[in-house]
């Protein structure tokens, strides 16, 4: 248990600084714990908000929020606002966060691909819907980072732990010019599972279905929130269970938020541990 979680912190820690992660309390809690639950935020791109997002948490249950960072584009407010949930979090940033103001440019530019690039890694396909794919181009290509890559392998040999689980956002699961939908998970060779959390949009509204009599609804693509009869959200995470120190399920869920009520909505089984100890990747 401990291990697992020092690593998913860990890997987020070799290139950008979390901003926030209560470790210590994180360690005690999971040390005594026979499961833990990660909430895990991929690229937020403005769709936040504390109230809501905190009454979605409580519904699931985690025991920690890792977020992948692409707050907006240098949106102080949306990060100040995620360092008031009161959770367990860890926190990295993306390139979206250092955007406009060009702080990094040209004449630091190694320091901002150590950090801009840390999300991601190289050798998981050169597809475009590969989970590191380029899908802004035609013919796809490997968009990972060598650099990370190389990292984790060496973490492996010289520390003989295992790294379970790698997470990390930035390559949007819609694919540009409507290409389809990424893939968002895949276990590597050596058992580790290489899972990106960057499900954007993460909110879709709710809104009344006014051809139904039972007042059922409808959930709406649509991000605005001037959206008509909009009763209220559909919010992304992607739920990682680990029991006694292995992984045991991972999923992509949507859990509804209609004033003080919340519900999963959806739920999409990435990957679980069968009965016999068989992993099955859906
Ligand atoms: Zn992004």
């Amino acid at each position: 248990m401990l291990v697992t979680l020092f690593h998913v912190a860990g890997v987020c820690s070799l290139f950008g600084t979390p901003i926030s992660l209560s470790s210590l309390k994180l360690t005690y809690r999971s040390a005594m714990a026979a499961s833990v639950r990660i909430a895990i935020v991929g690229d937020v791109h403005d769709d936040w908000n504390l109230q809501e997002d905190t009454k979605a948490l409580q519904l699931l249950q985690s025991d920690l929020v890792l977020f992948t960072g692409d707050f907006g584009n240098e949106n102080v407010e949306v990060v100040r606002s995620i360092a008031e949930l009161k959770v367990a979090k860890a926190v990295i940033l993306g390139n979206h966060d250092a955007w406009s103001t060009q702080q990094f440019a040209e004449r630091r530019k190694d320091r901002v691909q150590l950090q801009l690039e840390c999300n991601i890694l190289s050798g998981l396909g050169s597809y475009v819907n590969d989970i590191c794919g380029r899908d802004w181009v035609f013919g796809g290509g490997d968009h990972g980072d060598p650099d990370l890559a190389r990292a984790i392998s060496q973490l492996k040999e010289t520390t003989k732990l295992s790294i379970p689980l790698v997470v990390f956002g930035h390559m949007h699961k819609e694919l540009a010019y409507g290409n389809g939908l990424r893939k968002m998970i895949v276990v590597g060779a050596d058992n580790t599972i290489y899972l990106n959390g960057a499900i954007v949009p993460r909110i879709k509204r709710l809104v009344a279905d006014e051809q139904a009599t039972n007042s059922k609804t409808l959930m709406n693509n649509e991000t605005s929130v001037s959206t008509p009869n909009a009763i209220g959200t559909v919010r992304a995470f992607t739920l990682v269970e680990i029991s006694d120190g292995k992984l045991k399920k991972i999923a992509e869920a949507w859990v509804s938020v209609v004033g003080d009520k919340t519900a999963l909505e959806e739920e999409h089984i990435l990957y679980s541990r069968g009965p016999g100890g068989t992993e099955i990747s859906v």
